[in-house]
């Protein structure tokens, strides 16, 4: 990343919002259900799958958990209702992790009430360090009442290896394997870019020779490739993994991979708490973060 793309990225939180909306755009269905039933629709025409995620994360007050328990029930049944192939992913402190593990707890189960007589699968999303042991029990307790449970481990915590042989492992767990998005602290991350890919790939050989099904989520063609190698090599089962990725991002890695055979979700965020989730986009996309910078100084785009 250039000084210039630095310096707009840390400069982020004094970007007018309009203009975080306007390049976040590809990166969000839109504020509606609707919207977000259209775009899985449209990934749908093209063989691939989806799963939904309400925007919104570190709720503070328990109405605010309640709502979006509400938003998840409508959406598990606007996925039955239109027939679309996908499934839902949820931040658990959006449901309240933050405020009370067992609230957060029931808040799940209410939505696994919904999604049971569907058998439709329910993802819970990795937030940052001070909830990830919480998150693992959280997934711990649901998948002994709900099978079609999964978490995401993510490959920068230097922790990850241990709890996939230790927790995850053990149960087969169901895991999307990520890179991870928030910024930790060096004792606990690897920050170094090759080291996190390094892991990335002992942690997927790890899970596939586990027998656990993963969610190979990355727009990382090295990783991709390597992947690609791991399946081959190890002749891993279709059944046994898809890959995933999030919506707007890389959409030409995405086709080719549809095209090489595999399974691919796509993550379709929507709702009206889009500012946290596309400010993070927008830090991961040098280039975006340019674009912001010139159109603020009134300089034209290329
Ligand atoms: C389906 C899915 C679910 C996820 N869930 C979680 C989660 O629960 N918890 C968590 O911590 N993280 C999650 N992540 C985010 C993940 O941890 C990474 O931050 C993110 O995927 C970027 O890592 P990468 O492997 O794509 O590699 P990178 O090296 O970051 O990206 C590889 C290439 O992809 C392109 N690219 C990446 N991001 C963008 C962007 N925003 N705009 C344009 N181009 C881009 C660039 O060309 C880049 O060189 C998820 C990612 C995916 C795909």
């Amino acid at each position: 990343m250039s000084l210039f793309d630095s310096l707009v990225v840390a400069g982020m939180p004094f970007v007018p919002k309009k203009l975080v909306r306007h390049f976040a755009d590809p990166y969000i269905a839109g504020e509606s259900l609707q919207d977000a039933i259209d775009t899985v629709q449209r990934l749908n025409r093209q063989g691939i799958c989806a799963t939904i995620d309400v925007l919104g994360e570190g709720i503070t007050r328990k109405e605010q958990a309640t709502r979006a328990v509400d938003r998840y029930i409508q959406v598990v049944e606007a996925i039955e209702r239109e027939k679309l192939d996908a499934n839902i992913s949820i931040k658990p402190t959006q449901f309240g992790l933050g405020i009370d593990p067992a609230f957060c707890r029931d808040n799940y189960r209410r939505v696994i009430e919904v999604v049971k007589p569907y058998d439709n699968f329910i993802r819970i999303d990795m937030e940052d360090s001070p909830f990830t042991t919480l998150t693992l029990d959280l997934y711990e307790d649901l998948v002994k009442e709900y099978p079609r449970i999964g978490v995401v481990v993510q490959a920068y915590l230097r922790r990850t290896l241990h709890d996939i042989e230790s927790r995850l492992a053990p149960v087969k767990a169901n895991i999307r394997l990520c890179k991870g998005i928030y910024i930790e602290p060096h004792e606990i991350a690897y920050r170094d870019f090759d080291i996190v890919r390094k892991n990335y790939i002992l942690l997927l050989r790890k899970a596939l020779e586990a027998g656990m099904y993963v969610g190979i989520a990355t727009h990382d063609e090295m990783l991709v490739w390597e992947a690609y190698r791991l399946i081959d090599e190890m002749g891993v089962e279709k059944d046994q993994y898809e890959f995933q990725m999030l919506l707007g991002v890389t959409e030409s890695l995405r086709r080719q991979i549809v095209q090489d055979g595999h399974k691919m979700r796509v993550y379709v965020p929507f709702g009206q708490d889009w500012y946290p989730y596309s400010t993070r986009r927008l830090k991961e996309n040098p280039k975006i973060a340019g674009y912001v910078a010139k159109d603020i100084l009134g300089i034209s785009r290329k």
